[in-house]
Parts: structure tokens; C-alpha cells; sequence
């Protein structure tokens, strides 16, 4: 498998630093250049960026500062930040280090040195990366898990909140999948679900929009910034995607091939005291509602305005 470059952020106030640093490194990994702290906070708001290169004494804004700022920015708090710095007492190096940064080296630098230690970081940093993305992954259906959807669906409702936006849940089970196994196989069930999986994620179309194995044979869509009908129609595109699978299942008393239902409930978060688990709980009884009236159908629920 081919990796992509990783991204390098060096932030100094001294053109002449960031040159010398930056022709070191270029030819391992794509460089980005700040000249100050402000500079740099932008570009860790736009770009995908693996470790930064952090200068401490810098006009406006010093690089604890940044480092700071970087560390108690939930999107940013990862990204492994190494001081360099001609401060060279020992509190500063300390200072540095308790403000999140992984590493402290002293100026003048040795480039090798600092080439080294950047490798190393860089290293770890895929490490974790694959490992963060491995826990937020369904093993068999190869889309998000519970877990991920657990934390997404925290931070929409707190970005749906901040925003007075409206948020939908759409929550989707297949019909009679037990029945399903039980006639062809545990091992054609798991190949049902990585199909339906993937015909649930072809149903969405914007780049916000989520969706992840919420337990068994159950799934659930995030929809940020999505009023009642639009994830209304999304609902009723799942039914129609999972049925045009055409998966046969001869034992199931609604159709002749795999069919799911579905739950949606659309609510504008507008006091702290709300939680989502009560949004959670209303996509679940509409689930339920479509299960007892024959199954293979949406049922919704719009609080908004409630
Ligand atoms: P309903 O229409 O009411 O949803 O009925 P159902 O049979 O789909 O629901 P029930 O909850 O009774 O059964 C769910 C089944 O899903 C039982 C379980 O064995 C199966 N299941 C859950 N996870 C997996 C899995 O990872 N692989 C396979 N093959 N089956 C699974
Ligand atoms: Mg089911
Ligand atoms: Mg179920």
C-alpha cells in the first residue's frame, strides 16, 4: 500500500530558520510554512497537518500560546507539536513540554538531529492514526462503529445546539434477519449485512452526512443541518437501495428478498438539558412503530417546534 506523504507545519518568526529546516526535511514529507502563531492556528483549521515545528519567542503570539491553543482544540489536540527554541533553561524546556508538546529542541539545532526526531514523532503519529481509525471502524461491515457514532453523534448535537440547527436520526433494521440466518447461514447473514451496510452508505449525499453499525443488524444515520423531510426522503431512498439488492430470503413474510425498516425523528436542540438520547429513543420508537404496522416502511417524528 502506497502512504501519503505526511504534512509538516514549521512555524518561525525567522525566514531563515524555516529555509534551513525546510530544505532538510522537504524531500521525506510535504512542508507547510507560518511566519506567526496566527498564521499557523489557520493553517491547522484548513489542512490535514501530521506535526508542527513550534518556535517559542515569536511577536504577537508566542508559541506556548499556539501550543495551547492546539491542545485545547478537540479537532487539533492530537497533532503532536516539537518546540524548537533558543530559550535554553531548563524550565523552558519544562514549560514546553507540560504544554503538550511531544519533544524540545534547543537552538542552534543539529539537522540531523532534528531530522531524527521528526521521523520518529512522524512515526508514531501514523501509529496512532491507524489505530484511532481502526477503534472507530466496523470490523464485518467496514463502516463506522457504535463508538464513533456515540462521539459523533455528542459533537452534532452540540454543533446542532451552538447553531440552532435541526438534527435527524435515522435508525434502520432489517426485517427478520434471525430468520435469515437461521435458513441460510451465519455466514451469508454477515455477507447480507456488509451488502446492506454499503447500500445504507450509497444512500447518502452530503459530505456531512453519517452513517455506522449501531449493534447486530441495526444501523443509524447522523444527519447535521437536516430538517425533518429531507431525511424523510433519505429513509425512504434506504428502503428502496436495500430492496433493490434483490437479496433473496425466501422464509421472510414481508417479501421475497431482503427488506429493512425504519425510524426517523428530526428535533432543533434548544436548551443544554436536552440529550440526545431522548432523540436517540424517539428514531427507536418510530423504528418500532414501523415494525408493528408490517415493516418495510418509514415511520417519523418531527419535534421540531415541540
Ligand atoms: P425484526 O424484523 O423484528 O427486526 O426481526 P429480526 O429477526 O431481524 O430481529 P431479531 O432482533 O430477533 O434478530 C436479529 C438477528 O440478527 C439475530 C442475530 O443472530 C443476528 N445478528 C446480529 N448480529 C449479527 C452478525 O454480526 N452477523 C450475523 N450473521 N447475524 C447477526
Ligand atoms: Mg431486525
Ligand atoms: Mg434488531
Amino acid at each position: 500500500m502506497m502512504l501519503q506523504p505526511q504534512t509538516l507545519l514549521i512555524v518561525d518568526d525567522e525566514m531563515l530558520n524555516i529555509s534551513i529546516l525546510a530544505s532538510a526535511l522537504s524531500s521525506n514529507y510535504r512542508i507547510l510554512i507560518a511566519k506567526s502563531g496566527a498564521q499557523a492556528l489557520g493553517l491547522l483549521n484548513t489542512d490535514k497537518i501530521d506535526l508542527v515545528l513550534l518556535d517559542i519567542v515569536m511577536p504577537e503570539m508566542n508559541g506556548y500560546e499556539v501550543c495551547n491553543r492546539i491542545k485545547s482544540d478537540e479537532r487539533t489536540k492530537n497533532i503532536p507539536v516539537i518546540f524548537i527554541s533558543a530559550r535554553d533553561e531548563d524550565e523552558d524546556e519544562e514549560r514546553g513540554l507540560k504544554t503538550g508538546a511531544v519533544d524540545y529542541i534547543r537552538k542552534p539545532f543539529c539537522l540531523p538531529i532534528v531530522a531524527a526526531r521528526v521521523k520518529t514523532h512522524l512515526e508514531l503519529k501514523r501509529k496512532t492514526d491507524m489505530l484511532e481509525q481502526m477503534a472507530a471502524i466496523d470490523g464485518l461491515t467496514h463502516i463506522p462503529n457504535r463508538r464513533k457514532l456515540d462521539e459523533t453523534l455528542e459533537l452534532e448535537w452540540k454543533r446542532a445546539l451552538r447553531g440552532g440547527q435541526a438534527l435527524s436520526l435515522v435508525m434502520a433494521d432489517i426485517d427478520h434477519f434471525k430468520q435469515y440466518n437461521d435458513n441460510y447461514g451465519h455466514a451469508a447473514g454477515d455477507d447480507c449485512l456488509r451488502r446492506v451496510a454499503q447500500a445504507l452508505a450509497s444512500t447518502l449525499s452530503e459530505p456531512e452526512d453519517f452513517i455506522a453499525r449501531y449493534g447486530g443488524e441495526e444501523f443509524m444515520a447522523i444527519l447535521t443541518k437536516t430538517g425533518h423531510q429531507r431525511a424523510v426522503n433519505i429513509a425512504a431512498n434506504m428502503i428502496k437501495n436495500v430492496s433493490d439488492l434483490k437479496i433473496p430470503h425466501a422464509h421472510s413474510p414481508v417479501a421475497p428478498y431482503v427488506t429493512i425498516s425504519v425510524g426517523v425523528a428530526t428535533t432543533t436542540p434548544s436548551s443544554p438539558r436536552e440529550i440526545p438520547r431522548q432523540l436517540v429513543e424517539s428514531a427507536d420508537a418510530m423504528l418500532y412503530a414501523a415494525k408493528q404496522r408490517g415493516r418495510n416502511q418509514v415511520q417519523s417524528k418531527d419535534l421540531t417546534g415541540c
